[in-house]
């Protein structure tokens, strides 16, 4: 234990051990009839009560250990849990990530606001497998529960490690920054409510998992539906195709029926007459081509200024999210077409 030398742990020792139990400097008598031990290092204790000096303890023979006090505040910080049965727990929140195929990243979260519990079956330094919390105890939701409270030292890594493994919860209580000649009503106030405290280990693993779960399911199906606009736009936009491109049309307009402005964008183009027959149409005779509309991107205008029609010519077509939910495929590029050419 490495002794830290900082204003906080020079406090004057203000409890003594007697009897196994902590007394405070005001309740034994002057000197060595005090019967004290230092709560630390347990040598015997001398109690100081004169008339100019604020009351304390001091080690008899030799000098301070310097760790008696704050032993003290962490004997009476177990005690004051023990009696109250009851605690602050710390909020808890978990988020879970995962990103799509577009690198788009998306999160679940879940936030537990802190709260007061009753604790049952307390324990003060009951040994578990691996390790000892400074306390266990049962919360009122019947979930166990592991106290460590911090005087100096933060919860050793390990110990967190071995306890999340179990995966029980484990609350460690900050008291580090509670002043050294705090009186015992001021530690409990701080321990039981007031202190900082975060959870080593909220014991909201398996929330966690069914989360991430629930997330990647998500994730699944956005990615599935990235794949599917990606097949549809590489089969209509493969430029292999060539339309006869006849004529063009944009414009825009006002919409009295959806209180908005517009625009449109058409392509008229050759295509071979339609031979399939449909659910209520039966082809009985077909030949030549035919005239199509197509939807087109409004950044085609000046390169369709530039071309003399008719033409021979590529286009590309993408899947475009028009209201809401529904894809129409409409053309982004064109190419005027080399009929020499064939890939
Ligand atoms: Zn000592």
């Amino acid at each position: 234990m490495s002794i830290e030398t900082n204003e906080i742990n020079n406090a004057e020792l203000s409890y003594g051990l007697k009897e196994g139990k902590l007394v405070s400097i005001n309740d034994v008598e002057q000197g060595l009839n005090c019967e004290c031990h230092c709560p630390y290092c347990e040598k015997k204790l001398v109690a100081k009560k004169g008339d100019i000096r604020k009351h304390h303890f001091a080690h008899y023979d030799g000098d301070d250990c310097h760790l008696g006090q704050e032993t003290a505040i962490h004997l009476l910080a177990k005690d004051l849990i023990a009696k109250n049965k009851k605690l602050m727990l710390p909020a808890s929140y978990v988020k879970v990530e995962s990103k799509d195929i577009g690198g788009y990243s998306h999160e679940s979260s879940y936030f537990e606001q802190g709260k007061i519990t009753q604790l049952e079956n307390i324990e003060i330094e009951a040994p578990l497998e691996g390790y000892q919390p400074d306390l266990i105890a049962v919360t009122e939701d019947g979930e166990s529960i592991d106290i460590e409270v911090l005087v100096t030292h933060a919860v050793e890594q390990e110990k967190a490690q071995k306890q999340f493994r179990s995966n029980r919860l484990m609350v460690e209580i900050d008291l580090s920054a509670l002043s050294r000649s705090s009186s015992i009503d001021e530690i409990e106030q701080a321990v039981i409510y007031e202190a900082p405290r975060h959870y080593i280990n909220d014991g909201k693993l398996i929330i966690k998992e069914n989360m991430q779960e629930e997330l990647n399911k998500k994730v699944t199906t956005i990615n599935e539906s990235h794949e599917s606009l990606n097949k549809l736009a590489g089969l209509r936009g493969s430029v292999e195709n060539k339309y006869l491109l006849m004529g063009y049309k944009f414009g825009g307009g006002y919409s009295t029926k959806y209180n908005s402005h517009f625009t449109v964008g058409h392509l008229y183009y050759t295509k071979p007459v339609q031979t399939h027959d449909t659910g209520n149409f039966t082809i009985q005779a077909s030949g030549g081509v035919e005239l199509s509309q197509t939807d087109a991107d409004e950044s085609l205008i000046s390169q369709l200024k530039n071309i003399e029609l008719p033409a021979l010519v590529s286009l590309r077509f993408e899947p475009k999210i028009i209201s809401g939910r529904k894809v129409k495929m409409i053309v982004t590029d064109l190419l005027i077409a080399d009929n020499d050419e064939h890939k």
